[in-house]
């Protein structure tokens, strides 16, 4: 059995990582930690989860082999080297931290201390990203040329607090949201960024300086160029994918979402062919691979590394938007 303990009484773990590791046949929740006694004596209660404490130390020592870090983002650099020195596995939302700098500091951490460093970038679980990924490996759409991805969503009333009110602890659509799509990027394409140019707005949800809309130019190795929108506040923009090559063209609809939804087109000159692709839960796929990793099988399903070059991508995007000027993506690994 892998017993976990969750950093952080949030939204994402009571709505998918707690079902996530409870479907996995050897997934244990042991503890939950909050900054407040009385909400992790709730959220425990509430998740029938049998501890819950109010300090790190109290967490790393109550018997658990992994951690999920989903606090904001300002807190998950301490928490990280902390687990990864008490010699928990790390599971840790992205981004990994506040700047890429930091985030490497979890990857020596972790390196150090020889458990598993992994980064919550769900999407690269689903079947639709993967089919993409593997009709272009495949050569489905000839010589890859540009990609487009739609990720601009509304953030929902419930989750309207830190993300557009709080610089200090990473808030802003594009710590949030562009880290997503550089990894799912990275990931379909099989190439990684060289440079971004970004614009970002505050369209009227966010406050304190915070951007709550972006737009990003990319260029990766290979010569590729993408283009992506990350947004909280369009109700009615739908979200899609797309990879356009010398031989065909990808279409996925809807698929830049927690859920296993969506559907993915190739165009060639033969015509439309709907592709079809596994409809696991993000989540549950993602957990899955975790697992296997600690036990020696195979890596995370995002690595500690990919967690560094997304959010290496997201810190260029700012600087980008903040000076005009085009920056290179330099994770520094
Ligand atoms: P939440 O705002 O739900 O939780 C973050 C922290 O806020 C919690 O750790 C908790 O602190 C505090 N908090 C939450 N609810 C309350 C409340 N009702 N009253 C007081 N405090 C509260 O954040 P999210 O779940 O949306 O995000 C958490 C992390 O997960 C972030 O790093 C984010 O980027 C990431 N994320 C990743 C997703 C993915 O798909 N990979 C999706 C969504 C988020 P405490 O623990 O001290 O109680």
């Amino acid at each position: 059995t892998i017993r976990w303990g969750l950093i952080g009484a949030s939204t994402i773990a009571k709505q998918y990582m707690i079902d996530a590791i409870r479907a996995q046949a050897d997934g244990e929740v042991v503890s939950v930690m909050s900054s407040s006694a009385d909400r992790a004596a709730s959220y425990a209660k509430e998740n029938h989860i049998t501890k819950g404490v109010d300090s790190l130390d109290a967490l790393l020592s109550s018997g658990v082999d992994a951690v999920y870090i989903s606090t904001t983002n300002e807190l998950h650099l301490e928490q990280a080297v902390a687990a990864a020195r008490a010699g928990k596995h790390v599971m840790c939302e992205k981004p990994l931290a506040l700047t890429s700098a930091d985030a490497r500091k979890i990857l020596t951490a972790c390196k150090e201390a020889g458990v598993v460093l992994g980064t919550n970038h769900h999407l690269r679980n689903a079947g639709a990203h993967r089919a993409m990924r593997e009709a272009i490996a495949a050569g489905r759409i000839g010589k890859p040329v540009a990609a487009r991805v739609f990720h601009s969503v509304y953030l929902p009333a419930h989750l309207q607090g830190w993300r557009i009110t709080k610089p200090e602890a990473g808030g802003g659509v594009v710590l949030d949201i562009t880290v997503h799509d550089a990894d799912t990027l990275r990931f379909v394409l099989g190439d990684d960024p060289t440079e971004i140019t970004a614009i970002t707005q505050s369209s009227g949800m966010a406050s304190g300086g915070l951007e709550d809309g972006a737009m990003c130019l990319w260029r990766f190795k290979s010569g590729v160029i993408a283009q992506s929108h990350e947004g909280f506040t369009t109700k009615f923009a739908g979200t899609g994918f797309e990879v356009h090559g010398t031989e065909g063209s990808l279409f996925a609809k809807d698929v830049m979402t927690q859920n296993p939804i969506g559907t993915v087109t190739l165009r060639t000159e033969k015509g439309d062919e709907e592709l079809n692709f596994d409809r696991e839960g993000l989540y549950v796929r993602s957990l899955r691979a975790f697992h296997a990793a600690i036990r020696g099988q195979g890596q995370p399903a995002a690595t500690g590394e990919d967690g560094v070059w997304s959010l290496a991508s997201a810190e260029a995007a700012l600087q980008s938007a903040k000076s005009g000027k085009a920056v290179a993506i330099n994770p520094g690994l």
